[in-house]
C-alpha cells in the first residue's frame, strides 16, 4: 500500500477532516500507523457513536473541542499543568486540598457537582452514579437526548 487506508478514515472522520489526515506524509514504518487505526475503529464502537453525535450537536465548534479535551482529560486543570512542567498549587481553588485534575475539576469537586444537580440532567446523571468523566459522556450519548447531549456539553463548557 502506498498511501493512507481510505476506508477507516472515511468512516471515523467528517469528509472535512479526510483531506487533512491524507495531507499527512505517511511514516517510513508506516504498518503500525495502519494497525492503530484498524484497532480504534474495531474496538471502540461506542466511542465512535459518540463523536458521531457530540459532532453532530449545534453547539459552537469551540465547546465540541473543549469537551473532547475534557473526554481525554486534557484540560488545563492544576495537575495537568503541573504535569507540564508548570510550577502551580494543585489543590482545587473551589473546595481546597484534594488535587485537581480534569476528573475532580468537572465531576467530583463538591462546588461542581452543585452545578450538575442543578442541571435538568440531573435525574439521568444520577442514575449513572461515579466514574471517570469520559464514561459520563458515553452514558449522555447512549442514553439522553441531542438536547440533553447538548445541554451536558454547554455545562461541560461553563464549568
Ligand atoms: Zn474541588
Amino acid at each position: 500500500m502506498t498511501g493512507w487506508d481510505q476506508e477507516p478514515i472515511s468512516r471515523v472522520l467528517w469528509e472535512v477532516d479526510h483531506a487533512v489526515v491524507r495531507s499527512i506524509p505517511l511514516s517510513a514504518r508506516r504498518s503500525m500507523d495502519r494497525l492503530r487505526v484498524q484497532e480504534s475503529c474495531s474496538e471502540r464502537s461506542g466511542e465512535v457513536s459518540w463523536w458521531n453525535k457530540l459532532w453532530a450537536t449545534r453547539i459552537p465548534s469551540k465547546v465540541k473541542i473543549h469537551v473532547w479535551r475534557a473526554y481525554h482529560s486534557a484540560i488545563p486543570a492544576r495537575a495537568h499543568l503541573a504535569h507540564r512542567g508548570i510550577h502551580i498549587d494543585l489543590s482545587c481553588p473551589r473546595c481546597g486540598p484534594p488535587m485537581e485534575d480534569a476528573h475532580h475539576a468537572l465531576r467530583a469537586c463538591e462546588g461542581v457537582r452543585v452545578i450538575w444537580e442543578g442541571t435538568a440532567l440531573w435525574q439521568n446523571l444520577k442514575r449513572f452514579g461515579g466514574g471517570p468523566l469520559s464514561e459520563r459522556c458515553l452514558f449522555v450519548a447512549s442514553n439522553c437526548t441531542k438536547d440533553d447531549l447538548e445541554v451536558f456539553c454547554m455545562v461541560l463548557w461553563s464549568i
